[in-house]
């Protein structure tokens, strides 16, 4: 078997590995990327909202509320530098009833504290002055969401980490990992072929995968390893095109945010997701049996709505660590603090914000190492 050595190892070429990966590849070009598909971003990066989250919902102390506030920012100013396409549309969060604008206040407030800035109540009238197609008691404006193409954005990471020598190796998976001599030894299969590679600092950032790549470490204690559970959520487009310049979402839901309406950089309107547990981990079909429930969720803000004006899109899965309430869940990185293994840094349950996280995941995560 074909041996090779390198100084880091990064499992994954989603948007968080290859954010990982480029910023680790600036001080160090020794790095490969592993990835079991034959391009980047082909599993949940791919399969998303675009949207780059405000950092507002999620309770302080949590990761989600750093590095998505962190992230935002970091994100804006990338897109800006390199020409990644992308509108900061704002968004509106619309109540339906009176007892949803005390929900609204109790966002503002807990966005405030997570230093989100210039957050607007708004009222009936206000709301319908910015966008007239829009059925609500009131709404809370946030001004610091927007869109991303979230292609161009790993592009753009790839782009810079290859510049930097850092190397992308394909239809590579990942099998077994072993800890010999404090270095990693993976096992890699290639179209049959197996090749071992040995490195010194291994990033697991393999998205819906990450625990079972975990559990393949031999020597990594199991009850550091979460169990990953499925959430699916699928997405419906609208066919015609609305004059709706925000991005528009109800008050949030247990598991998820509700069924909102996003744009795409083309200004097309899309809706969902939605949320499922679901166990296999590659089906994505969109049923179509799910448009009334979408129907029912959109006419709530947009009641002009109706099935015919929708069609299946496309689904995408969260990796989520924890079933419990959507404001108690949170990223886990798991370093040697808590696995007592040098240079091993597992990324679980990176589910949305990730995509508006990833480049203050990876500024972390190189901290780290
Ligand atoms: C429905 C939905 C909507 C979302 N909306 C938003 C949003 O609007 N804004 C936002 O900020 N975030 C959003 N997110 C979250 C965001 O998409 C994810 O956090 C982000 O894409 C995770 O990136 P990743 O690199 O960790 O994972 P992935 O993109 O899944 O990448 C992991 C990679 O690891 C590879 N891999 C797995 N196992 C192995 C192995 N054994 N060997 C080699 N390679 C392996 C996979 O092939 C894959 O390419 C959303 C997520 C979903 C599901």
């Amino acid at each position: 078997m074909e041996k090779f050595h390198t100084n880091t190892v990064v499992i994954g070429a989603g948007v968080v590995g290859l954010a990982v990966a480029k910023e680790i590849s600036s001080k160090d070009p020794e790095v490969i990327i592993l990835e079991k598909e034959g391009n980047i971003g082909q599993i949940t990066s791919s399969r998303n909202s675009g949207v780059i989250h405000a950092g507002i919902y999620y309770p302080s102390d949590t990761l989600k509320a750093k590095f998505c506030v962190e992230g935002n920012r970091l994100l804006y100013a990338y897109a800006k530098k390199f020409n990644v396409p992308f509108i900061n549309t704002k968004k509106i969060i619309v109540a339906s009833n009176q007892s949803q604008i005390d929900d609204i206040l109790v966002i503002k407030q807990q966005a405030e504290l997570n230093g989100v800035e210039n957050l607007v109540i708004l009222d009936e009238k206000q709301v319908n002055k910015l966008e007239p197609l829009i059925k609500c008691v009131g709404g809370l404006l946030v001004p610091s969401t927007g869109i991303i193409d979230q292609h161009s954005l790993m592009q753009s990471y790839l782009g810079e980490y290859e510049t930097n020598g850092g190397m992308v190796s394909y239809n590579s998976t990942v099998k077994k990992i072993s800890f010999v001599n404090n270095r990693f030894e993976i096992l890699v299969v290639n179209k049959d072929i197996e090749t071992k590679i040995i490195c010194n600092n291994l990033i697991n950032a393999a998205g819906i995968f990450s625990s079972e790549v975990a559990n393949s470490i031999e020597g990594l204690d199991k009850k550091h390893v979460p169990q990953t559970f499925l959430a699916k959520g699928n997405y419906f487009s609208l066919n015609k095109k609305l004059p709706i310049n925000h991005l528009i979402y109800p008050v949030p839901e247990k598991i998820s945010l509700g069924i909102h309406l996003t744009l795409e950089v083309d200004h097309s309107i899309k809706f969902g997701p939605d949320a499922e547990w679901v166990e296999d981990p590659y089906d994505y079909s969109v049923n179509e049996s799910l448009k009334s429930k979408f129907v029912n969720s959109i006419n709530k803000y947009l009641p002009d709505v109706n099935e015919n004006m929708l069609s299946p899109s496309y689904a995408g899965i969260r990796p989520i660590t924890s079933k419990e309430d959507r404001v108690k869940r949170d990223f886990t990185i798991s370093t040697v603090e808590n696995h007592q293994i040098e240079n091993l840094i597992n990324l679980y349950g990176i589910e949305s914000p990730g995509l508006t996280s990833s480049l203050a995941i990876a500024k972390y995560v190189v901290e780290r190492l």
